[in-house]
């Protein structure tokens, strides 16, 4: 099947949150990982398990309602952790089932304050929005990607940037679908807090519930 890796996400506002490094002798600023920025991670760290915990399950449902609800697109998301790629916030790829059939799997990072993963979810739930509505596709042949139906960048330039995405990570946070998914991040934080999509998720999962109290 054609597919384009697509939308990988590096962690881009290191001040945000606390750096940690991957290991003590990578002295590769780009290989941190966002750390865990608050009290928040219990158990977290301690499974592998791609699999989505109750209120992790709750908290990406909730999200996606929200973010389809607030830019009226439907599609299939299923959300999934994605641990072992640790300097990505999240990412998606590009398919001829997402293209068509508006089925998209999203991977974030769980190594993050719950802040930054509702936030990396924002950030990539824009992408999904960016291709259900034509935003952002793929010409016929896979070789390029268009933006507001123009060809915009080839497959091949693509890739180059992400291949060197550690000298590359300024252009590619420039590329206008990036620029529109992290002002998204940004700025639907608070409207995700305070929608009925986060509301509705009160008294469903005690870890739930200790995360709304402490986010
Ligand atoms: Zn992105």
């Amino acid at each position: 099947m054609k597919h384009i890796p697509i939308f990988q996400d590096f962690a881009a506002k290191m001040s945000e949150a606390k750096k940690v490094m991957i290991n003590k002798d990578d002295s590769d600023e780009w290989r941190v990982a966002w750390g865990v920025g608050s009290n928040l991670d219990l158990g977290m760290g301690s499974s592998s398990t791609p699999k989505l915990k109750p209120h992790e399950l709750l908290l990406s449902e909730a999200i996606t309602a929200f973010m389809k609800k607030y830019h009226h697109f439907t599609a299939q998301v299923t959300v999934q952790k994605n641990p072992s790629r640790k300097n990505l916030i999240g990412d998606i790829t590009l398919t001829e089932t997402s293209v068509k059939k508006h089925r998209f799997r999203v991977n974030y990072n769980p190594d993050q304050s719950y802040t930054h993963i509702i936030k990396s979810l924002l950030h990539e739930l824009t992408h999904v929005k960016q291709v259900v509505k034509g935003e952002l596709l793929p010409n016929a042949e896979y070789t390029a990607l268009l933006w507001q139906g123009k060809e915009f960048i080839s497959i091949q330039e693509y890739n180059k940037i992400l291949k060197n995405i550690k000298n590359q990570h300024l252009v590619y946070r420039n590329l206008p679908w990036e620029q529109e998914a992290e002002t998204a991040a940004h700025d639907l934080y608070e409207v995700f807090l305070s929608s009925p999509e986060w509301a509705s998720l009160r008294g469903r999962d005690t870890t739930l519930d200790f995360i709304m109290d402490n986010i």
